[in-house]
């Protein structure tokens, strides 16, 4: 044959991509600027050279799951180990949604919540964010009411805007609704708030949580979930069995205990986000949106043509210009201080050109 029966379902699908291209400052994906600790690298060699590559490993990272369990005051059954946060993200939409589902999104966010609502057939019902990028409480709450949601996901603080969802207005959703609320805390570590407190009362709650930003290893594809025991065998019964490979378990489990050893790394990049923001708001021409994550998003007028000026300088930053609902913006991730101080006079130099070059007009 040199013709194959294609599914129409994916003719317009485009694949994810992260618009990945080499640069001096990687300030695009929103990772740890700061490699693992020398004192976890070094343990995890130990512990490699001892590992048996021929077997299949622990198909649910049940030692992985001991230590989160242990760490939030839960038992193993309440948390559920993921090839990153996506794998969990994809098996959500598995588990919860398909054909006659709805999931009810909050644009703009994450796009890979509605790309995995499309690919197993579930609705999107979209809520927008308001003018500042803050949830609509109300619109939430009384599309909510119609008791017709099966899913929704609350990204706190949201990508790739970084505001926090409220604790009282989640606590609100999930007495209004039975459907299952995830609150993604992906960048959980940078902002200081967790949802954490509301398990346990609350079955319909998951809370996601990954290791790619504060714990440094966006590489090793490792996220978690914590839930009510009952939703987590829902995504037992979805999973790939071996999703989540020796290798990774066992730097998971070397990681997550030496959790502490990230906190100078978090603080710094807290600091830095700080830092930033006070001299972004000092630049003319630039709006930057108030961010509890280790990104922060501006707009400004011709971003696209930034990002390319940035670029060219050896920057790379996210555009998200051509974006709906986020027009004219690009995402900052917050890297060193070298990587920070380089961006910060990138974007000076770009007003100050525009700025001469509007006087010469
Ligand atoms: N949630 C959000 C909001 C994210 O931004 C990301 C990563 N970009 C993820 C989940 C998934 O992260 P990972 O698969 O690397 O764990």
């Amino acid at each position: 044959m040199d013709t194959v029966r294609l599914n129409q379902r994916l003719a317009d699908v485009v694949p994810y991509d992260p618009k990945y291209l080499p640069a001096d400052c990687m300030l695009s994906a929103n990772e740890s600027p700061y490699n693992i600790p020398d004192d976890i690298r070094y343990e995890i060699r130990k512990k490699l050279k001892r590992l048996d590559f021929n077997r299949y490993p622990d198909p649910l990272a049940n030692e992985l799951r001991d230590l989160i369990a242990a760490a939030n005051g839960l038992e193993r059954e309440n948390v559920l180990v993921g090839n990153g946060g996506d794998e969990i993200l994809f098996n959500t939409a598995l588990a919860f949604g398909g054909p006659g589902k709805k999931f009810l999104n909050t644009s703009p966010t994450f796009s890979v919540y509605t790309a995995n609502a499309f690919l197993t057939g579930t609705e999107v019902v979209d809520i927008p964010r308001l003018d500042d990028y803050r949830v609509d409480e109300l619109g939430i709450l009384t599309r909510v009411a119609e008791g017709d949601i099966d899913y929704i996901i609350l990204t706190s603080p949201n990508n790739p805007t970084g505001q926090l969802v409220s604790e009282t207005f989640i606590r609100h959703l999930l007495e209004s609704t039975d459907a299952l609320v995830m609150v993604d805390e992906a960048y959980g570590e940078f902002s200081r708030m967790t949802c954490r407190p509301l398990l346990g009362l609350h079955k319909n709650l998951v809370i996601l949580r990954t290791f790619s930003k504060a714990f440094s290893c966006a590489g090793v594809r490792l996220g978690y979930l914590l839930g009510d025991a009952d939703v987590i065998s829902e995504y037992l019964k979805v999973r790939q069995p071996y999703s989540v490979d020796a290798v990774s378990q066992l730097i998971g489990c070397t990681v997550y205990e030496n959790r502490q050893l990230f906190s100078p790394a978090i603080q710094d990049i807290i600091a830095e986000r700080g830092r930033m923001m006070e001299e972004l708001q000092t630049i003319e021409g630039i709006k930057a949106y108030p961010s509890d994550a280790n990104f922060i998003l501006v707009r400004m007028d011709d971003a696209d043509v930034a990002w390319q000026q940035l670029y060219d300088q050896g920057i790379l930053v996210r555009d998200f210009s051509h974006t709906p609902l986020l027009e004219n913006c690009l995402r900052l991730t917050v890297g060193t201080p070298k990587e920070n101080k380089a961006l910060l006079k990138a974007l000076k130099r770009i007003a100050r050109t525009r700025r001469r070059d509007e006087g010469n007009d």
